[in-house]
């Protein structure tokens, strides 16, 4: 899975799980939790939309290039497998002929 492009922003903070530093202004932010699967990055995105405009502008526009990669890549991976499915089946009927 490609990583959120949140953290192209933001770094998380190695003293305290919980919090992550935005790269722009400097200042902490709260996951909601130390736990990985209890975090959240609601507040991250809140606050580059709040704060930081131009970065959230940027921030937006990676998002959805991301989500884009993503559904080509899915787009990719289905067409080879459609591509080397031929080569693993029978020999052609063609060459039965004549
Ligand atoms: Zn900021």
């Amino acid at each position: 899975m490609l990583q959120n492009p949140i953290w192209d922003f933001f770094v998380k903070i190695e003293q305290d799980a919980s919090k992550a530093e935005c790269t722009t202004c400097g200042k902490n932010y709260s996951l909601g939790s130390d736990k990985p699967k209890l975090q959240t990055v609601a507040g991250l995105k809140s606050h580059l939309a709040k704060q930081n405009k131009d970065v959230n502008a940027e921030y937006q526009k990676r998002a959805a290039e991301r989500i884009k990669e993503n559904a080509t890549k899915k787009l990719k991976l289905d067409k080879s497998v459609a591509v080397s499915e031929p080569k693993l089946g029978q020999p052609s009927l063609l060459q039965f002929k004549e």
